[in-house]
This record gives C-alpha cells, sequence and structure tokens, in this order.
C-alpha cells in the first residue's frame, strides 16, 4: 500500500495561508517534498518524496491536502492527472452499447474528469508529463472493452455528446427565448411536451430556473444524432417526478446506443 498526499488545487490558496505544509513538513528540509508550483503557484507534493506521515493534512487551514492509500496493483494503472501532485484517475468505467453505465461518487472523486475523457473532450495523458499519443491511450487499454471503445472515438467513428455539469452557464453561451433555442437545436416538440418545456417556450434563457436548465440541456443533448451519451448530474435542481420523466427520457432516447451517467448518488 503507497499513501500519497495528494492537494486539492481549487482549495489551495497560498496567498491567504501561512503556507504550513510547506514550513511543517518533517522531511521538507531540501525544499523538494512540497513546494509552490510557478506556473499555478499552487503547492505541489512529490509522491516519490513525500512519507505520508500527514501533517500536512492537519495543518493546511483550507482543508486542501488529503492522504490517499493506494494499493501498489494500480500504480500502473493511472490514467490523468492535472499536474503534478494532484488527484490521479486510476482506471475508466468502460461504456457498453445498449446499456446505460452509471458513474457515482462524492465531489472530487474525478467523475466529469471521467465523463470528459470518455466524451473525448479530454486527452488522457496516463499521469505522464507531456501528455500521451491517442494510438498509446488505446494501447493502454489492450484487451478490455475500452481499447474498442477509444480506437472508434478516435478514430471519429463515434460522435459523442455530453451534458455538462454546470448547467447555469448555459446563459452565458446561449440567447435568446426557450423556443427558439429549441427550433435551432432541433428538439423534437413530443421531447418538450414530456419534459415540460413547451410552455416555457416564449420565456428568456436568462429567466429559467435551475431545474428548468437542467431539462432544457437534456433536450438538447438528446436531440442530437450521436452514438454516446454522456451526461454529467442529469438529476440536480430536479424534484423527485421530474428525475424520473428525466431518466425515463434518457433510457428510452438512448436505447441501442452508448450512455454514461455520472451522479452523486442513486437519484436517477
Ligand atoms: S496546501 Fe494548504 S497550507 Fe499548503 S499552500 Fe495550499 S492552502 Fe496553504
Ligand atoms: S504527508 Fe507528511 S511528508 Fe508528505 S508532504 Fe505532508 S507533511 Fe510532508
Amino acid at each position: 500500500m503507497v499513501r500519497i498526499a495528494v492537494v486539492d488545487r481549487d482549495s489551495c490558496d497560498p496567498k491567504k495561508c501561512g503556507q504550513e505544509c510547506i514550513k511543517y513538513c518533517p522531511v521538507n528540509r531540501s525544499g523538494k517534498v512540497v513546494w509552490l508550483d510557478e506556473a499555478t503557484g499552487k503547492a505541489v507534493i512529490s509522491e516519490k518524496l513525500c512519507i505520508g506521515c500527514g501533517i500536512c493534512v492537519h495543518k493546511c487551514p483550507f482543508g486542501a491536502i488529503t492522504i490517499t492509500n493506494l494499493p501498489d496493483e494500480l500504480e500502473g494503472e493511472c490514467v490523468h492527472r492535472y499536474f503534478p501532485g494532484g488527484f490521479k484517475l486510476y482506471r475508466l468505467p468502460a461504456p457498453r452499447r445498449g446499456q446505460i453505465v452509471g458513474v457515482m461518487g462524492r465531489n472530487a472523486l474525478g467523475k466529469t474528469t471521467i465523463a470528459r475523457i470518455l466524451a473525448g473532450e479530454l486527452a488522457p495523458n496516463l499521469c505522464r508529463e507531456g501528455g500521451a499519443p491517442q494510438a498509446e491511450v488505446v494501447k493502454s487499454f489492450r484487451g478490455t472493452e475500452l481499447q474498442t471503445y477509444f480506437s472508434e472515438l478516435y478514430g471519429r467513428r463515434l460522435r459523442a455528446v455530453h451534458k455538462i455539469q454546470y448547467i447555469e452557464l448555459i446563459p452565458m453561451y446561449l440567447r435568446g427565448r426557450v423556443g427558439e433555442i429549441a427550433e435551432r437545436a432541433k428538439i423534437p416538440r413530443e421531447l418538450m411536451d414530456r419534459l415540460g418545456l413547451s410552455k416555457l417556450a416564449d420565456r428568456d434563457v436568462s429567466q429559467l430556473s435551475g431545474g428548468e436548465l437542467q431539462k432544457l440541456a437534456v433536450a438538447a443533448a438528446l436531440a442530437k444524432d450521436a452514438d454516446v451519451y454522456i451526461f454529467d448530474e442529469p438529476a440536480t435542481h430536479l424534484d423527485v417526478v421530474e428525475r424520473i420523466r428525466v431518466a425515463e427520457v434518457i433510457r428510452e432516447k438512448t436505447a441501442g446506443k452508448y450512455a454514461v451517467v455520472v451522479e452523486h448518488d442513486l437519484t436517477v
């Protein structure tokens, strides 16, 4: 078992703390165990030199560091890492044609990273600085369903659609009334009716609630002609009845396709 100290870059704020992780690390006398990255200004921890004592975890005022116990056998299966000392994503769920694959877990476990990789938006770097060519990514999954999946995705034989997690961003990119947006996105009337969106046709997108934006985003994704449908947290802002309705529509419209649903819990 390997103990690794991992920095959550979003929580780390060296300008507002006393850089306790650097100050109190017992093995940092050389300054090579914990340091501030020049490019990002955030703390970085060397996984080779860190002994996993956990002192920095307790000293960091923002709770930005966690200790992860990692079985040795996973070491060769690292799929992606955003930056040195950051969290590592090990393994990937394999999408299956004709099935809905669920990815569940609490925040900051890499669910959105998984969604972006499976959608082909983020190239997995196999945890190597400088990244990895697509051919090597495909090879790294040899003998598994993911080898075929990535081979087809990178060969443009699969078209993927990704319903993003942060639907609050939609009004920043889309302007106009719901009816106009639905027309541009070619959302079928039947889908608009089933998701209760038809009655909002005259409303400006900036006036929609979180739940209404969520349903519009799901409908727009389902209206696209694709082979792979990826939904990142499609139940957020929806009540129980709407969640069931959205789940039914997703199941029905993605029949025979690849579908992946990322969620916090078993709400969908
Ligand atoms: S990890 Fe914590 S203690 Fe270290 S620089 Fe970031 S916020 Fe400060
Ligand atoms: S876990 Fe211990 S050795 Fe590793 S960086 Fe934190 S204080 Fe240093």
